[in-house]
């Protein structure tokens, strides 16, 4: 009987220790709420210092700034799993993965000292969502724009050397057609030369539609697809561009001359 007794007050013990060590602890800011177990405040304190500058910097760089759109309750939620291990039972990621994200709710999760972080993969998976979160879930939204927008915030410092590239590679005859382009929804299949294609591409669309022509007529293409309408009829009603043929015209005319 005594047995038994410690037993169940062992028991006890384990499970509260159990359920306290799974207990998430919050970090609040402006736009976001990072939820922690173990992770070392410094990189809780970085996590947030960059995920708040992203945020103001891909806003304005979208021309986004003019909609506020995430409101107190909204903010987005940063999981900071202990260990790459933890992260990897939780989510269900690939063993190289280093940050997954849902962009349905606005959740990032990622842990401690994930390789590249915060050079590359934090500014990339926030514009998902912050793009998202504008444009809304029209499936009129191609693939290419979605990533166009994420690489493009990612990469912008080097488009001089993206925008060669892909000089070189249309004059080898390998860059997709736009309505080729238009019609991918996934590139998981794909080959990393013909991923690599499909990105650089995506970015130079984006850096096309965003740098040519400003970031409050992005914002007014974003907006109108936001509101249901087509590519098409997007395109039109924020750049005056008749349909894919005529901006593909104009993207290679504007790009490689
Ligand atoms: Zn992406």
């Amino acid at each position: 009987m005594k047995r038994k007794s410690i037993l169940i007050l062992l028991s006890i013990f384990l499970f509260g220790s159990f359920c306290f060590a799974q207990e998430w602890k919050v970090l609040r800011s402006i736009h976001f709420i990072i939820h922690y177990k173990e992770a070392p405040m410094r990189f809780l304190d970085k996590i947030r210092d960059y995920a708040e500058d992203y945020y103001r910097e891909i806003t304005e760089e979208l021309g986004f700034r003019r909609k506020k759109f995430w409101t107190w309750e909204n903010r987005a939620k940063i999981y900071v799993y202990d260990s790459h291990d933890d992260y990897l039972e939780a989510t269900g990621m690939a063993s190289w993965s280093s940050a997954s994200v849902d962009y349905h709710n606005k959740i990032i999760n990622t842990y401690p000292d994930a390789p590249e972080f915060f050079a590359n993969v934090l500014v990339h998976e926030l514009t998902h969502i912050i793009f998202r979160e504008y444009v809304g879930f029209n499936p009129s939204v191609p693939l290419w724009l979605e990533e166009g927008v994420a690489t493009f915030t990612e990469k912008k410092k080097n488009a001089g050397r993206i925008i060669a590239g892909l000089k070189a590679l249309d004059k080898n005859g390998v860059l997709f057609g736009l309505k080729e382009l238009t019609a991918m929804n996934n590139v998981l299949s794909f080959s990393q030369d013909k991923a690599n294609v499909f990105y650089a591409q995506s970015f130079g669309l984006v850096y096309f539609l965003v740098d040519k022509f400003g970031r409050d007529d992005f914002a007014d293409f974003c907006f109108s697809l936001r509101k249901g309408r087509s590519l098409e009829k997007s395109l039109y009603f924020a750049y005056n561009i008749r349909g894919l043929d005529e901006l593909e015209d104009e993207w290679r005319r504007n790009l490689f001359n």
